[in-house]
């Protein structure tokens, strides 16, 4: 995806499935109409990884997968998809944190040390609270379902060289982070921008496209359901119709898409 003189690659470490209907609020009957969201199996393809921003002088990462310990066969290619890109680990300027679960944090550290020895950390000053405060939200039980390792376990090393925002700003040259609360307190959407073009990557404001057709839906990791309902209807009216690309960590092959306004009915179109 190239949006001005920035150039943006997804970083896959694999993928996993999940039946869809027990994640969302949704029976089976629903996903008839959603079904070019699933597999052959009617599994729900979820996506690991996350996003190189190449720009002039800077070279960030958008989260940065499960990690090396989930599943062996399926996941665990970071490093090497970074490689593909031609992209060595002490390059990476910067490791942007859309939010703090563990399955956007596998390659940050191996709970001992920093893997991009180089970078400047950034996430949301709410999060950090939020997991690494005095009563630190429990996610063992996901990780032990999907592998990995917790986020206390992978966030210590990283406080000496982590710098946090608090609201909507700038925190790099064409890279805005604008908070949408909700799946975790300090959820966000990284918009990146040069000249008049941008893009938006999504975090875990959604899933899977479906999620943005309409404001019915209700994800089972959502900390605050309803707020991460609002959460996604605003970013949904912000792109419907607008021809903005968009992707989010968990989208199928890490691929971008734009919401269109067809008939008063929202649709999905990747590519
Ligand atoms: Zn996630």
């Amino acid at each position: 995806m190239q949006i001005g003189d920035v150039t943006i690659d997804g970083v896959s470490d694999g993928s996993l499935s999940a039946p869809p209907t027990p994640m969302f609020n949704k029976t089976d009957q629903d996903w008839l109409q959603h079904s070019q969201f699933l597999d052959d199996d009617g599994m729900l393809p979820i996506h690991m990884g996350g996003f190189l921003v190449r720009t002039r002088d800077r070279q960030v990462l958008v989260d940065t997968g499960i990690g090396p310990r989930a599943d062996p066969v399926r996941t665990g290619r970071f490093m090497e998809s970074l490689a593909a890109l031609g992209a060595r680990p002490e390059e990476v300027t910067d490791v942007v944190l859309t939010h703090l679960h563990f399955d956007h944090l596998g390659w940050a550290t191996d709970g001992e040390r920093r893997v991009f020895g180089n970078a400047t950390y950034r996430c949301h000053e709410a999060d950090w609270e939020f997991f690494m405060g005095a009563t630190p939200y429990d996610d063992s039980l996901a990780v032990s379902l999907m592998g990995g390792r917790t986020s206390s376990e992978l966030l210590p090393p990283l406080a000496d060289r982590l710098e946090t925002w608090s609201g909507d700003e700038t925190v790099l040259p064409g890279v805005d982070v604008r908070g949408a609360p909700g799946h975790t307190p300090g959820s966000t959407v990284v918009v990146i921008s040069s000249g008049t073009d941008r893009a938006m990557l999504l975090g875990d404001v959604v899933h899977c496209p479906a999620e943005l057709l309409s404001d019915d839906w209700e994800m089972i990791g959502d900390v605050d359901k309803q707020l991460a309902q609002r959460s996604r209807e605003a970013v949904a009216r912000e792109l419907e119709g607008s021809d903005i690309p968009a992707a989010a960590t968990h989208f199928p092959g890490l691929q971008f898409g734009r919401l269109l306004a067809a008939d008063g009915r929202r649709q999905w179109m990747f590519g």
